[in-house]
């Protein structure tokens, strides 16, 4: 139960609207249980006194008025109660997803790079929507039937003590029992329920994302069946569900059933001692009225085991550290001379798992500020992994990187974002217009600047209508790779950064492209710090200094021209492109 105490506290904000869903409640079970005690009442005693001289003066208009403003009552405290404790509860859920969203954005990729999209949707929709559980079905039920209980065991008190008290103790015994029982009879389905959910979501997902490749290799069938596997799974779990809540709501019936026998054999010789008379009808309708106050909670429990594995699985994600942590404060010394930035790596070490081999080894690299450095390497060499490290993608296990004479740690996420822009390998373009797109980098560019970066960068033609407000991404244009890089680079441009990171920015581009891009690049990097990861070996004559990477080492540095003339690894690989 432990695990439902972060969203317990939730609660607190929500106070008023989950406090007044549950005094609603409360009113709609007295309307319901009062209707029933007094219309068996009115019954009984209207017929008594028409058989006797009391139909000459019976009051038939006051508890006849009484039994239509309960009735109307009821209706009214139920429709209120709906619309107050589900507001309340749909409050609750969306600063969940908030608080939950808050808590998964600094996990990536570090933490949750082992958990797939899916399951992470299904975590964010599927599992916070469980949780209106914990009030709906578990904490306002629960409340509302002890003081329900106690009310209406006190009311009986005043007219019988042993059958008020009989009736309590019953009712308190099934609001112990039922729950427990139907914990354990529906814990294990209820874990394997959200198990299986995820699973399908996780599995429809794959379908449809990789929809296309399925169909040109033949698998579609195969993955359609898995599906179906899935959806047979959850569907089953769904039925033991619905058996147990019927078997639950049987049971209840048949306790309640028993007790009514009960307390009618207790009350047949009359209430308090006195002859028998029309208050046994009102003590065996409320006996009869008071299943109103278990049927909620009859069921309820066995959700229990669902809601705590979803919680379970929230936790997860909401109780993880983050393995890279900004520090919150801000930092606001200036950093670097005219708007130039050093960097220096000293001896960093790094690995992506603690047993897998060095991504980058023992590595020391200065950058001084404004200079232009590039990054030879093969593939797998750690490239990647070097610019990454200085974003703070990850985080180095050993050594340390300063930037502009201040270590990377000690800069705010904003400080360390606004000092470096970066065109990387693979550059994400996001489901929403053009012009959102480029906004990412620079929130307040306006139209004939993004036209402007366009175009320098040899995407005039995005620019035909629909222009900026052109959808990109799924359901609008889709780009090709080449074109995607070029988006990559206008960001870039757009964020203006005095560090620029490249993580080969022209592959995929046709030669005339390329250097366009290049002499691009070269304009807008005149006064600034460049990292250059590049395969191709256009342009490295122009730059301050070259190394080449191995195996995350670094094997060689210098300039082109004096690397080229020691004949060693650059010399080789000069050779082989
Ligand atoms: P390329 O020229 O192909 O882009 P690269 O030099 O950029 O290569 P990196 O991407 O830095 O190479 O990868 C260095 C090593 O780290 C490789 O062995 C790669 O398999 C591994 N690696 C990269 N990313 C991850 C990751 N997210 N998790 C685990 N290992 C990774
Ligand atoms: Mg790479």
């Amino acid at each position: 139960m432990r695990e439902l105490l972060p969203y317990l506290k939730l609660y607190k904000k929500h106070w008023f609207g989950l406090s007044l869903g549950m005094i609603l409640g409360f009113l709609t079970l007295f309307a319901s249980i009062g209707l029933l005690t007094l219309s068996g009442w009115f019954l009984s005693a209207a017929a008594v006194a028409g058989l006797t001289i009391a139909r000459e003066t019976f009051n038939y208009m006051l508890p006849g008025g009484g039994v239509r403003g309960l009735a109307m009552g009821r209706t009214a405290g139920r429709w209120g109660e709906r619309v107050v404790s589900h507001n309340a509860t749909f409050k609750l859920l969306t600063d969940l997803r908030v608080y939950f969203y808050e808590k998964l954005t600094p996990l990536i990729p570090g933490r949750v790079g082992g958990l797939r999209d899916a399951d992470l949707l299904n975590r964010l929709v599927a599992d916070v929507s469980a949780m209106d559980h914990v009030y709906l079905r578990l904490v306002s039920p629960v409340i509302l039937s002890i003081l329900g209980i106690t009310c209406l065991t006190g009311f009986l008190v005043w007219f019988d003590s042993d059958i008020g008290l009989t009736l309590g103790a019953i009712l308190m015994a099934l609001v112990l029992i039922w729950p427990l029982l139907f914990y354990k009879l529906g814990k294990g389905n209820g874990h394997r329920l959200t198990q299986n959910r995820a699973d399908l979501r996780i599995r429809a997902l794959d379908w449809i994302e990789g929809h296309s490749e399925l169909l040109l290799f033949g698998a579609e069938k195969r993955y359609r069946e898995k599906i179906d596997q899935a959806q047979m799974a959850l569907m089953s779990n769904q039925a033991v569900n619905a058996h147990i809540t019927g078997l639950a709501n049987a049971l209840l019936l048949l306790a309640n059933g028993m007790t009514l026998l009960l307390i009618l054999w207790m009350s047949a010789d009359g209430i308090g001692g006195s002859v028998p008379s029309p208050l046994i009808a009102l003590v065996v309708f409320a006996t009869l009225a008071s299943v109103e106050l278990l049927m909620p909670i009859a069921g309820a429990f066995q959700y229990l085991g669902q809601t705590l594995a979803s919680a379970r699985r929230l936790n997860e994600i909401i109780g993880a550290e983050p393995d890279v942590q900004f520090p919150t404060y801000t930092n606001n010394k200036v950093i670097g001379t005219n708007n130039k930035v050093a960097v220096e790596f000293s001896d960093i070490s790094f690995a992506y798992e603690s047993n897998a081999p060095l991504a980058v080894d023992n590595l020391s690299l200065s950058v001084p500020a404004g200079s232009k450095l590039a990054i030879l390497g093969k593939t797998g060499s750690g490239k990647s992994t070097l610019l990454q490290l200085l974003t703070r993608y990850w985080d180095v296990q050993q050594g340390n990187i300063k930037i502009g004479g201040q270590a990377l740690t000690e800069l705010s996420e904003s400080e360390l974002r606004s000092l470096i822009s970066v065109v990387s390998q693979r550059v994400d373009v996001l489901n929403g217009t053009l012009r959102d797109n480029l906004l990412i980098a620079k929130s307040d560019a306006d139209d004939s600047e993004l036209a402007g970066t366009l175009s320098k960068v040899g995407l005039e033609y995005l620019m035909d209508a629909p222009g900026l407000d052109q959808w990109l991404g799924d359901g609008g244009r889709q780009l090709s790779g080449g074109e995607k890089r070029r988006i990559g680079i206008a960001r870039a441009v757009l964020h203006n950064a005095p560090i620029l990171l490249l993580d080969e920015p022209t592959e995929g581009l046709d030669r005339s492209t390329e250097s366009q891009i290049m002499s691009l690049l070269e304009q807008h990097y005149q006064d600034k710090t460049v990292v250059f990861v590049t395969h191709r070996l256009v342009g490295l004559s122009k730059m301050d200094n070259v190394v080449v990477l191995e195996q995350g080492k670094l094997v060689e540095q210098g300039e082109h021209s004096e690397l080229l003339k020691q004949k060693g690894r650059y010399f080789q690989l000069h050779q082989a492109i």
